[in-house]
């Protein structure tokens, strides 16, 4: 075809399509930002539920923007009609919002570079397709289903790459009349990218994450716009991102295969190519067959999003979860700077991992207790109360009515070099401070930690009447110490190691009973502290419960 006649037909394929390209250019100016900002996307389908490993993809987005100072836009990839689901995208603008990962600009988000919805802007894509019939890199295509079938078959059978390209792309060449007949036929149509590559041909995409990679040149000739004239996702990306001025394609690297495509089309559409950053999916052994596998949300728990809202994981642990996911050197810097957060690192494609990551989830509790250890007893008050309002509202009527308390308790080992490790997600404060609240603790509390010992009542009754719960952790411990040794125990565990037959146990032993009496449990925070909190008439009510427990 003629330029004049490829002009004709474009007007006859897409007669409505009055503004041009240029003008699309205008609406969307280059963004005023510094230097080195990145502009990020996330650009989820809405076909169901979000995945850790999506909400991954987003983080990145969110770091690798934010510390540039650039921006982090949410654009909804709606091409695919038939798989999305009522509800989808409310869904995850809600996981988006209720995981802290905030875009600056997107859909249901503010924002100058929008609709960011795709499904929204195909005016836009019929615009630049209507462009590429004019320079002859796009045409219609009559082919039917059957037909592109038999192609299949026939290239299964010759063993050659599957698809429509070269000799099979029959349509690329028809003449205008040609075009006019099928059209007067009221044949259906798709529009396909007439592919200037050469598949003898390579080239080198240099991916920020997985550093230089070589590919054949594509020469397929893919669909650009499907029969109802809506973008492929292939063609939308490459429009958006060139308009909406994305400097880093953030993305699953199953896309790596379908770079060649992407690369293509934004040379032949005039545009500067973004940066690539593919990143490796968050894999996982399975505990059936031991291999790795790709993190499923049908066998993995912690895979969809849902999860760590109702297991009461703090949406800034996981935050560090994934940052230890995202560079290798995050954990070590994070475990040693103290007085550090998220936001004081500096994340680097350089130090992403090529390769899947596992999931650990050992690895996350470890930093969801490093979390809770550097928060104040309010803070994890606090956060802990609002868990609880949605999860466990008999709890959270608890916490409020015993605040003062609770917060004393959980303040225990704060403010000292090497704070408790104890809780790794809110539900667990239910259970590591059951002593804490009057109401809760029971008989039962004791046979859950049930041992083989009875502890002597009378023993920690005397006990309780020397010990003066307005001194020093240091003149309790000694006061401890004397009465041990005058009740028959050893002051420290060493001398009575030495020779236990003439003791009954040592000041541990004491410590323990008592623990035991007033907690329910054989290990706590800090005994005297505890001790203070309750006063003696509560520490005297617990010890007679212990006496019913035992058959004193
Ligand atoms: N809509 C694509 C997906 O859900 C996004 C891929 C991309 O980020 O370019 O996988």
């Amino acid at each position: 075809m003629t330029e004049k006649e490829r002009i004709e037909l474009s007007e006859i394929l897409f007669p409505n399509i009055k503004r041009t390209k240029e003008e699309y250019e205008k609406i969307y100016p280059e963004r005023n930002l510094k230097a080195g900002a990145m502009v990020t996307r996330y650009g989820p389908s809405p076909t169901g539920s979000v995945h850790l490993g999506n909400l991954f993809s987003a983080f990145c987005d969110m770091v690798y923007a934010r510390q540039s100072g650039g921006s982090f836009f949410l654009r909804i990839e709606d091409t695919d009609q038939k798989r999305a689901v009522a509800g989808g995208v409310e869904n995850i603008t809600s996981v988006l919002k209720g995981f802290d990962i905030i875009p600056t600009e997107g859909y249901s988000f503010k924002g100058e570079y929008g609709p960011y919805k795709q499904s929204e802007r195909t005016e836009i894509y019929q615009t630049y397709v209507k462009d590429l019939i004019v320079k002859g890199f796009a045409y219609p295509c009559f082919m039917t289903e059957e037909e592109i079938a038999s192609i299949r078959e026939e290239q299964e059978i010759n063993k050659t790459k599957i698809g429509i390209y070269g000799m099979y792309a029959t349509d690329r060449d028809l003449s205008l009349e040609e075009v006019k007949e099928h059209l007067a036929n009221k044949e259906e149509y798709v529009i396909r990218l007439k592919s200037p590559g050469d598949p003898n041909k390579q080239i080198e995409v240099v991916d920020c994450i997985k550093g230089k990679m070589k590919f054949p040149e594509n020469d397929m000739d893919i669909v650009l716009l499907k029969k109802d004239g809506t973008p492929t996702y292939h063609f939308a990306h490459v429009i958006d991102d060139h308009l909406m001025h994305t400097t880093h394609v953030i993305r699953g690297d199953e896309w790596v295969s379908s770079l060649p495509v992407h690369i293509q089309l934004f040379e032949i559409l005039g545009f500067n190519i973004p940066k690539y950053a593919h990143i490796a999916p968050i894999t996982i052994k399975d505990s059936e067959t031991g291999a790795i596998r790709k993190l499923s949300k049908r066998k993995d728990p912690w895979a969809g999003a849902k999860f760590y809202e109702e297991a009461g994981i703090p949406i800034k642990a996981l935050h560090l979860y994934l940052a230890t996911i995202a560079n290798t050197n995050f954990e070590e810097w994070y475990l040693n700077n103290q007085d550090k957060t998220i936001d004081d690192f500096t994340f680097s494609f350089d130090k992403q991992a090529i390769g899947g990551t596992s999931f650990d989830e050992a690895k996350l509790t470890n930093l969801c207790k490093t979390y809770f250890s550097r928060k104040s007893g309010e803070e994890v008050y606090e956060e802990t109360l609002a868990y609880t309002e949605k999860f466990d509202p008999d709890y959270n009527k608890l916490l409020k009515e015993n605040k003062e308390d609770m917060i004393k308790f959980l303040n225990i080992e704060k403010d000292v070099p090497r704070p408790r490790k104890d809780i790794a997600k809110y539900s667990d404060v239910k259970e590591e401070f059951s002593y804490a609240i009057d109401e809760m603790f029971k008989q039962e509390n004791y046979a859950k930690y049930e041992g083989e010992k009875t502890y002597d009542v009378e023993l920690i009754k005397d006990y309780i009447e020397v010990i003066d719960l307005s001194t020093t952790n240091e003149e309790w411990f000694n006061k401890t110490k004397e009465f041990a040794v005058e009740n028959g125990y050893a002051a420290t565990p060493k001398e009575y190691k030495k020779s236990p037959d003439n003791y009954k146990g040592h000041v541990g032993d004491i410590c323990e009973a008592l623990r035991v009496m007033i907690t329910g449990r054989t290990k706590s925070p800090d005994l005297f502290s505890i001790m203070k909190i309750l006063g003696k008439t509560r520490i005297n009510e617990r010890i007679e419960l212990y006496r019913k427990y035992s058959n004193q």
